[in-house]
This record gives structure tokens, sequence and C-alpha cells, in this order.
């Protein structure tokens, strides 16, 4: 059975003020994530790690970020996209590994709920999914709370 891996990376600075929306929910933080969409990091990786692993073009290609229509988009519209091109592609997944680097918030609180999101929107169990987060301990960019990131590695099967 071919397997094919990707590897997705994101980055998006932080900004005043809340919501922050990650994962593909909302989390209640005093900042937020600046981009042209709604900057899920971790919804931008996973996308870019399943487009990857299938062979695809990028997220950034598929989904321009100088295009009107993807102003404040919701990154769960891209990702559930994206992942119908690599399943008419042939692909099914075996699994995703994520990680967030974050210094804030504490990510614990949230993960089964993040986890169940992404589940949703790829329509899989959340058991197929591997989330941790990792702080910046206190130095460089991500210590600092100027981004959060996400490193994403996909796992796929043709059957
Ligand atoms: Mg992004």
């Amino acid at each position: 059975m071919p397997l094919r891996i990707g590897l997705g990376h994101d980055t998006h600075r932080t900004g005043a003020g809340g919501p922050l929306i990650l994962g593909g929910i909302s989390i209640d933080c005093d900042f937020h994530l600046v981009g042209h969409s709604d900057a899920d990091v971790l919804l931008h990786a996973i996308t870019d790690a399943l487009l990857s692993g299938a062979g695809l073009p990028d997220i950034g290609e598929l989904f321009p970020d100088n295009a009107a229509e993807n102003r404040g988009r919701d990154s769960g519209d891209m990702l559930r996209l994206a992942w119908a091109k690599v399943r008419e592609n042939g692909w099914d997944l075996v699994n995703l590994d994520c990680v967030i680097l974050a210094q804030r918030p504490k990510l614990s609180p949230h993960k089964a709920q993040i986890r169940q999101r992404i589940a949703d929107l790829l329509q899989i169990s959340p058991d197929q999914i591997g989330l941790k987060g990792k702080t910046g301990e206190s130095v460089g960019e991500i210590g600092r709370g100027e981004t959060l990131q996400s490193i994403v590695v996909a796992l796929l099967e043709r059957p």
C-alpha cells in the first residue's frame, strides 16, 4: 500500500485583543493572530501537510492572501476544500501529528476540543490526531509571545 508523508509549518504574529482562533476553536485570550484569513496557524499547517503529502499546490497557491474572498476566511473551510482535493487524488489519512509552539495560552484545557474539531472537519477519528503544545521557554520570538507557530506531519495512504 503506497504511503506518503507531508510536512506543514506555519507562523502568525500576535496582535492585541482576543479571541484567539486556534485549531478551529475560539479561545478566550488577550491576543489574536494576525493574517489575511482568520490566521489559524494550526489549521494552516495541517492543510499544507495534507496537500504536500499528496503532491498538490500549497495553501498559498490554492487560497492566495491577496484575494478578497480569502479575507477573514474561516480556515476550517479552506482545510475542508484542500482535504477534498487530497481525497479526490485517492489518498486517505493514517494520522496527523501536530505541534503548537506557543508561550501562552496553556493549551491542555483546549486539546480535546481542538482534536474533535479537526476530526469533524476531516471526517476522521480524534485518535488519528496527536496534538502537543510546547512553550518557547520564554526566549526567542515564540517565548516573547510575538508569534505562534505550528508544525504538522501527515501520513497518507492510497488503499
Ligand atoms: Mg497561515
